[in-house]
């Protein structure tokens, strides 16, 4: 991490928690955030918790996200849900591009780039996910891969005030198998420069956040390269202990840097 950077910790609750067991992590997110300050925490729980999890958390700092929005703003798209609606459940950030939403949804560059300007145009923070499949790292085609994801979407997060990146490597989210801090810093190293490419400020203010198979025994370690800002986090941020002890990794490495 870097100090300029303040430290972003987000969890990813997919498909889980979506009632009264999301509120209760919440309430146990909620006692946590004074325990890591300067730290930015952030939770995002499916959409039908969004607006019981947003009230227990307004007012303590901690940020609520969407995980997936449509691109249009309202209209005869049965099942979506669209960018105003999450602000009106309390909502100020959202995932976009999850890789999970990539290969089972179909989501393509172009539908993330819709999705990064829909949510700017509400007001929402975008999370931006890029990643390359095992193929693709195995090839040697992962900053390819995930350069080309970033060139799809620049225009739009440059557009979108304190976007977030996230590196996903698909191969590693959700398998136990994470990027080693060096592999991960790489590609974080690299992202950090096509952001400089397009301009300075956005370089030095974006987040680029590492996510996969991120946990307590490996946090420290990937939280202390200078390029990686915090984490995107699935399974861990299910538990409290677990996602605790990765913010009190990100707190201990800012506080002593
Ligand atoms: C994710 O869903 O973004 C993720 C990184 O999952 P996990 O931490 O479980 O690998």
């Amino acid at each position: 991490m870097n100090p300029s950077r303040k430290p972003l910790i987000a969890g990813n609750w997919k498909m889980n928690l979506g009632g009264l067991a999301g509120l209760e992590l919440a309430m146990r997110v909620k006692s946590l955030a004074p325990q890591v300050p300067g730290v930015d925490l952030l939770v995002a729980p499916p959409f039908t918790a969004i607006a019981a999890v947003a009230h227990e958390l307004d007012g303590t700092g901690v940020f609520v996200a969407a995980q997936n929005l449509h691109q249009q703003p309202s209209g005869a798209f049965t099942g979506e849900i669209s960018a105003p609606m999450l602000v009106e459940s309390g909502a100020t950030w959202v995932i976009v591009g999850h890789s999970e939403r990539r290969q089972f949804f179909g989501e393509t560059d172009a539908g993330v780039d819709a999705k990064i300007r829909a949510a700017t145009a509400a007001s929402l923070t975008p999370i931006v996910c890029v990643g390359e499949s095992l193929a693709e790292r195995e090839a040697g085609r992962t900053l390819e891969v995930v350069g080309a994801q970033l060139a799809a979407v620049l225009d739009a997060i440059e557009g979108a005030d304190g976007a977030a990146v996230a590196y996903e490597p698909v191969w590693a989210i959700g398998t136990g198998k994470n990027a080693s801090p060096g592999d991960a810093e790489a590609v974080h190293c690299a992202i950090r420069g096509w952001l400089a490419a397009r301009s300075e400020a956005l370089a030095r203010t974006t987040r680029v956040l590492y996510g996969g198979s991120l946990k307590p025994d490996n946090a420290a370690a990937l939280l202390a390269q200078s390029n990686i800002d915090g984490g995107l986090i699935g399974g861990a941020s299910l538990d409290i202990a677990s996602f605790g002890a990765i913010a009190s990794a990100a707190f201990a490495h800012a506080r002593n840097n």
